[in-house]
């Protein structure tokens, strides 16, 4: 499909393609995803919850509608980069064929990409932190103070852009197996889905582990929503520490966080064998 010569039935294949891989992959994952944790086992869940309350359904609401936008414009960025790519107008390095480069090459451009990603996103995520950046485009995000899943996508038009592009630029310089690249498109929503759940799973240690520490946790960017401007980076906390930008009570709070869900998780299995014990007595009294 990526290699036919550019007629009409090239491009609706592509874009039927990019229809899919954007739109009808990211609701039903973010959807089920905040279906299964903030709806069907909510009590569940709650001990590992960021921030105690919850938003209002306007929010969520927007959020949805806003996704949609930055999904069009994901899907117009693709569309865009392969037409232009196919006329020769922009180079693109992506390859098709597996054997072209080595298994090893495949994993080290994922690594270089992964690397770029969270380049680009921590510097053009503090240029749109800017004053007049932060009111025309980025406020749109930060609209989730207490985001959920659904909040992944949520952004004004032109930072779906901005969140878009890197990848392109990425293509047009590296050679990258086409594989390689949806598995990074899918990689990069699931974390991104991730990090808005508004839980924390990850183990209390985290944050003073010396190697698990260059890892963000959800509670990172969850903090980011409800206190704007610190805590910029994506995957890897490396950014944000070189250039201080983290809160400074990032990890006071992450303690605060994974120590009331601890508790609360003993809590829940003390009750439970609680109740166990004295079913036991009925039982065998
Ligand atoms: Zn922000
Ligand atoms: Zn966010």
């Amino acid at each position: 499909m990526f290699t036919c010569d550019l007629d009409f039935n090239c491009f609706m294949g592509i874009l039927r393609f990019q229809f899919v891989m954007n739109i009808v992959r990211y609701f039903p994952i973010a959807g089920g995803v905040f279906f299964v944790i903030w709806i069907w086992k909510k009590e569940w869940f709650q001990p590992f919850r960021i921030q105690l309350s919850f938003p209002k359904n306007d929010k969520l609401i927007y959020e949805i509608k806003q996704s949609f936008t930055t999904l069009i414009v994901f899907t117009l960025v693709a569309m865009g980069n392969i037409v232009l790519a196919k006329l020769k107008i922009i180079p693109s390095k992506v390859y098709f064929d597996f054997d072209k480069f080595s298994i090893g090459y495949a994993i080290l451009s994922f690594g270089l990409l992964t690397i770029w990603h969270e380049t680009w996103f921590y510097w053009m995520h503090r240029l749109v932190h800017t004053k007049k950046l932060y009111h025309i485009i980025h406020s749109v995000h930060h609209r989730s103070v207490n985001p959920s899943p659904l909040a992944a996508y949520n952004f004004h038009f032109l930072e779906a852009f901005l969140e878009a592009i890197y990848l392109p630029l990425f293509i047009m310089f590296i050679p990258l197996n086409f594989n390689v690249l949806i598995f990074h498109t899918f990689y990069a929503m699931i974390l991104n889905i991730y990090f808005h759940t508004g839980y924390e799973f990850y183990p209390r240690s985290w944050v003073s582990n010396p190697i698990l520490k260059w890892i963000n946790p959800t509670t990172h960017h969850n903090l980011h929503h409800s206190k704007f401007h610190g805590n910029y980076s994506l995957y890897f906390n490396f950014w944000d520490r070189i250039m201080k930008t983290n809160f400074p009570n990032y990890e006071s709070y992450y303690e605060e966080v994974t120590s009331r869900r601890d508790k609360a998780l003993e809590d829940r299995k003390a009750k439970r064998n609680e109740k166990k014990s004295s079913n036991e007595i009925l039982v065998g009294g």
